[in-house]
């Protein structure tokens, strides 16, 4: 059997013009040949906006042709193609020079009409694609999937997504509002006059580290650097239905590199609808940087250290003492209290934090350190010998938590209380925002390596991505852009 496939292109006012695209040919059927193949169905589609774009064209270019002032058609100068790419093939596209009307005075005698119509000459429609790809998986895997499933220019690389990607970032950018360091406005009389608020929203942020490019004049701190990622839970909205979920969105940035950071989450809470009668938590992962973040952006926020994190530390404290050499194995006669009461302790310090007491938890992280000093000595406290090396480390990490709680102990609350109360006490149970938004794209696949420029600019495509705002944003920049409802009749439907 034989198919012949053909476009009919109907004009406005009504002439069609028929136009061959393809001809597929089959033998007897067989589960492998019946239908399309890929690579038909690529060829088919390349055609087929081949004729389409090609048209509009020409109908763009007829209308345009005429003076303005005085109607007459302007004298074609040259006349050559210029490439269109689009999500369905390289288009080459007729982009005549015209000569100026005589009528009026120009500063230039020929322009070519167009660059009005194609200010870029990459379609939305593949810049969306591939940009949006990009944010959820490596450059090079969005190429090869490009070109595995749709006839793009076969030019079409890893360097062109990446490249996309950064300038549809920079694009995106280039909208943020200006930074301050405050971004509560009014006053108590003014908010007490606002509509009733929506749910309570709770905003996570967090730190994180990306590897770097190796720097060149080998500055080994510049091998690594910043991120901080964050997410905004809103518990509900009045008017919605019970059964919706609670909306919840993400943001990233890369600390060096960002002009801006405030801003940025302002701008995304701002767009989940936040007041300032609003009940508001920010709770961080306590380092430095990620706390002083929200500072001045809600009047009356609560300000928390998040549980999954310090529960976390706990955890990789008690996975320690649980993996240290015990020191029955050299002394039989020992007793084993040593390592029980060690988990114990810890035990108990996460007790005192989870009811808020900070200063008891200290008190018994002191303890285990004592305990991990004198770890596997004798009793007439002879040096450790070489392998506790694993309880010197603990007794560091033991430190290091120690440090971390004291430098955390206003945001450390009574966690056990606001459970009870149904209060959320963390943004993320089973994960991080860092390893939601960050390390799923940049982290794990160690080969890569980001400047702090390309990671900050991919992030702020990915969290577009991940928050269902980026075709969104491409609709502010091409009006038209898939429209909603589609425009695409089903022949087979209508008939
Ligand atoms: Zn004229």
């Amino acid at each position: 059997m034989h198919f012949r496939i053909q476009v009919i292109a109907v004009a406005d006012d009504g002439p069609e013009q028929l136009h061959e695209i393809a001809n597929v040919s089959r033998d007897e059927p067989t589960l492998g040949t019946l239908g399309l193949t890929l690579e038909e169905s690529k060829q088919i589609l390349q055609q087929l906006q081949h004729t389409i774009v090609d048209k509009q064209v020409a109908g763009y270019l007829d209308q345009q042709r005429a003076c303005p002032a005085c109607g007459k058609p302007r004298q074609l100068k040259q006349s050559e193609p210029a490439p269109f790419h689009t999500l369905f093939g390289l288009i080459p596209v007729p982009n005549p020079r015209w000569r100026h009307c005589a009528c009026q005075a120009h500063t230039t005698t020929t322009f070519r009409p167009l660059a009005a119509l194609l200010p870029e000459r990459t379609s939305p429609e593949l810049l969306y694609l591939e940009t949006k790809w990009a944010a959820l998986l490596p450059y090079g895997v969005t190429a090869k999937l490009l070109h595995e499933v749709l006839p793009i220019d076969h030019q079409h690389s890893t360097a062109t997504v990446r490249n996309h990607t950064l300038a549809a970032a920079r694009r995106s950018e280039e909208g943020l509002g200006d930074e301050r360091a405050v971004f509560v406005a009014g006053c108590q009389a003014e908010w007490d006059r606002l509509p009733i608020p929506a749910g309570p929203l709770s905003v996570g942020v967090d730190g994180g580290i990306v590897r770097a490019r190796r720097d060149p004049t080998g500055d080994t701190t510049a091998h690594l650097f910043e991120v901080i990622a964050g997410k905004s839970i809103l518990a509900f909205r009045r008017n919605d239905p019970d059964d919706v979920p609670p909306s919840s969105k993400c943001f990233a940035l890369v600390r060096s590199v960002d002009p801006k950071p405030k801003r940025r989450l302002f701008e995304l809470l701002d767009a989940q609808g936040m007041q300032a009668n609003q009940q508001v938590t920010f709770f961080t992962d306590g380092g430095e940087t990620v706390r002083t973040l929200p500072a001045y952006l809600h009047p009356e926020a609560e300000h928390l250290l998040d549980w999954f994190h310090l529960t976390m530390k706990i955890t990789v404290l008690q996975q320690c003492a649980r993996g240290l050499a015990k020191p029955t194995a050299v002394q039989p006669d020992a007793d084993t209290a040593d390592d029980v009461s060690l988990e114990r302790c810890l035990g108990s310090v996460k007790h005192y934090l989870w009811h808020g007491n900070s200063a008891s938890a200290l008190d018994r992280l002191e303890g285990v350190a004592d305990a991990l000093e004198g770890w596997g000595g004798d009793e007439a406290g002879a040096p450790p010998p070489p392998r506790n090396e694993a309880a010197a480390r603990m007794r560091k990490y033991v430190r290091e938590l120690a440090t971390y709680i004291a430098n955390n102990a206003p945001y450390i609350v009574n966690y056990g209380e606001r459970y009870r109360n149904g209060e959320r006490i963390s943004t993320s149970f089973t994960e991080s925002a860092i390893n939601q938004v960050v390390s799923k794209r940049m982290v794990k696949r160690q080969q890569m390596q980001w400047t702090p420029e390309g990671a900050h600019l991919l992030l702020q495509v990915r969290t577009q991505v991940l928050n269902d705002d980026w075709e969104a944003t491409f609709r502010t920049w091409y009006p038209g852009f898939r429209p909603v409802p589609t425009s695409v009749t089903p022949a087979l439907l209508a008939a």
